[in-house]
């Protein structure tokens, strides 16, 4: 058979599946020493308020969204509080963050529809997720993984970065890179392998001159600017 220029054969594909997902194993166990408590930097006590920070958070920080938490959610407590407000209070209330208009009304819509097709309840599964109003896969894998305990591969911009630099991928879409990402990483470690990669792209593999003289999978990753 004719093999197009480009294309991988099936022997190719398996033979570089298996070393990714030895790679992946190394990862894991080289960041899991150095962020043995690897979690999201946003603070929640449960699913409702990680889906309306992590709406929030979209290009603000985290400590922000983290300040202004402990008054939100003493006032509102599930999505029904927040479908009762006028739009204009909600506005007020998030004013101290980045694009608030916008925001105040995606976190309408969406607790709208929490309410009228969830019952007040926030989903459980990706496919549901994405249909309420500003929440994309990011959103909903940080919920499913951050808040339920559920396997998920959240890839925002430092997962994103990182697994390009390492060589898990090559692509650029987040949603492909989730979908390369997932046959890498073993479901168990879903989650776990998102929030190391978090923790590394915010810490040592930083978008700006990323730290290879202190990073453990230097040896393993195909952008080390270090010779070992
Ligand atoms: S070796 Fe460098 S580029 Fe590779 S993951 Fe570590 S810090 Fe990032």
């Amino acid at each position: 058979m004719v093999q197009r220029k480009g294309k991988r054969s099936r022997g190719e594909d398996t033979e570089r599946a298996g070393r990714l997902r030895k790679k992946a194993e190394k990862v894991i166990e080289e960041l899991g020493k150095l962020y043995p408590n690897a979690k999201l930097e946003l603070e929640y006590d449960n699913a409702f308020e990680l889906l309306i920070e992590a709406i929030l958070a979209a290009q603000e920080s985290d400590k922000k969204v983290n300040e202004l938490r402990p008054r939100l959610f003493k006032k509102y407590r599930g999505p029904e509080d927040i479908v009762k407000v006028p739009l204009e209070e909600l506005e007020k209330d998030i004013s101290s963050i980045n694009f608030y208009r916008r925001k105040a009304k995606l976190i309408k819509k969406c607790c709208e529809v929490l309410v009228e097709e969830f019952g007040g309840r926030i989903p459980e599964s990706v496919e549901d997720m994405v249909k309420l109003p500003g929440v994309g896969r990011k959103t909903a894998n940080m919920v499913l993984g951050g808040a339920f305990g559920l396997p998920a591969i959240i890839v925002d911009r430092h997962v994103l970065r990182v697994s390009q630099r390492i060589g898990f991928t090559d692509k650029k879409d987040p949603d492909k890179v989730e979908e390369e990402l997932r046959r890498i990483v073993p479901e168990d470690k879903w989650t776990k392998f998102s929030f190391l990669l978090l923790n590394h792209g915010k810490n040592i593999c930083t978008a700006r001159d990323p730290k290879c003289g202190e990073c453990p999978v230097c040896g393993v990753c195909d952008s080390c600017k270090v010779k070992l």
